[in-house]
C-alpha cells in the first residue's frame, strides 16, 4: 500500500486488519453506520451471539493483502461475499447485493473499535436469549426498515 505519508492522509478514516497481520486495510472515510447483527449466519461465523459491522463507501476502502472469499445467499436472497484472512481466519469485510458501492467491515477488525458506536440492531428475531440486546438502540426484526 502506498501513500502512508502521502497527500491523501488526514484526520478522517481509520485502519484495521486481521489477527496475523497479513491483511491490512485503511478507510479514508469515517464510518457511515455501525450495526449489531444477530442473524444466524453472523452468529455461526463469528465468535459469539452476534456480529458488529461498520459500513464505509467502497471507494474509500483500501485493502492490502490477499483475502479468501466465501459467497452465500442471505435469507433475503441476496448474495453476500464474505472476505477473511486465509492465514488466521479473521473475518475482515463483506459486500452484498442490495448494498452496492459499500463495504461492510467487521468492527472487530478495527485497530481502534472505539472510534465508532453501534447505532442500530438488526435481526433481533433470531437473537439468542442470553445475548444482550442494547435497549437504547433502535432494533429491527430483520433488516432496517422491517420492524
Ligand atoms: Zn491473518
Ligand atoms: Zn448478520
Amino acid at each position: 500500500m502506498t501513500g502512508a505519508r502521502g497527500k491523501d492522509i488526514d484526520d478522517t478514516g481509520f485502519k484495521g486488519g486481521c489477527l496475523c497481520g497479513k491483511i491490512r486495510y485503511r478507510s479514508s472515510s469515517d464510518p457511515l453506520a455501525t450495526v449489531h447483527c444477530y442473524c444466524t449466519d453472523c452468529r455461526r461465523i463469528g465468535g459469539t451471539g452476534h456480529a458488529t459491522h461498520t459500513v464505509v463507501p467502497e471507494v474509500a476502502f483500501h485493502l492490502s493483502g490477499k483475502v479468501s472469499e466465501y459467497q452465500r445467499s442471505a435469507d433475503s436472497g441476496n448474495q453476500i461475499n464474505r472476505r477473511f484472512c486465509p492465514q488466521c481466519g479473521s473475518a475482515i469485510f463483506h459486500t452484498r447485493e442490495g448494498l452496492e458501492g459499500k463495504v461492510v467491515i467487521r468492527t472487530s477488525s478495527l485497530d481502534d473499535p472505539e472510534i465508532t458506536k453501534p447505532d442500530r440492531v438488526l435481526y433481533v428475531s433470531s437473537a439468542i436469549s442470553w445475548d444482550h440486546i442494547d435497549p437504547d438502540l433502535p432494533s429491527f426484526k430483520k433488516m432496517a426498515g422491517e420492524k
